[in-house]
């Protein structure tokens, strides 16, 4: 006898989610099935929730509740440095360690030519309809490993000429990980010793 339909479905739903294998799919769909049906509902309304409050800012891509984000709208906030970042998780990262008082931008990936990523498939317009508005530092905060460099001094020649200098991360960033592995002190480090990227 197999398990019921329902079950299954529920199953192979969680299963789609990221680092949900297909056993850990069922054990967590048994779970639900035999827990509280009011406990069930709030689970429900939670996961609907967070999905319907939490939006990409539509300037910097960062995750946010109010459009613009916290970051894009503070005045206080240096608006001639930018920082490039891979995902907006890496934000997060980057305000932790406190050293960095510009803005932001989300790249939303990197370049991988073997994975299908291409540099249109980027939010690459997004971040030259930014630019001359008065932004005179870019700093490529991406993760140190072939793709990343690779994207870095992509970035450095497309930017070139159009008003702002591109820096990258100093070395010491753990190689081939991405920001949030790396602790406050060595992400105030990298951000600090900064060096150019020749166009
Ligand atoms: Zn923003």
């Amino acid at each position: 006898v197999a398990l019921p339909e329902p079950i299954t479905a529920l199953s192979e739903a969680l299963c789609r989610l990221p680092g949900i294998g297909p056993r850990s799919a069922e054990r967590l769909a048994l779970h639900i099935v035999q827990s509280p049906a009011d406990e069930v509902r709030r689970l429900a309304q939670t996961l609907v929730q967070a999905r319907e409050k939490v939006r990409l800012c539509s300037i910097c891509g960062g995750l946010t509740e109010s459009e613009p984000c916290s970051i894009c709208s503070d005045a206080r906030r240096d608006a001639s440095l930018l920082c490039i970042v891979e995902r907006p998780l890496d934000i997060f990262a980057l305000e932790k360690s406190g050293s960095f008082k510009g803005l932001y931008h989300v790249l939303g990936g990197r370049i991988s030519p073997l994975n299908g990523v291409e540099p249109e498939d980027l939010r690459l317009a997004e971040l030259e309809a930014r630019l001359g508005r008065g932004i005179t530092e870019i700093v490529v905060a991406l993760s140190t490993d072939v793709e990343g460099d690779a994207t870095s001094f992509y970035l450095a020649k497309r930017l070139a000429g159009k008003g702002a200098k591109v820096f990258r991360l100093a070395h010491g960033l753990p190689a081939g990980s991405g920001l949030e592995f790396a602790d406050e002190v060595t992400l105030s480090r990298a951000l600090e010793g900064r060096r150019e990227i020749p166009a």
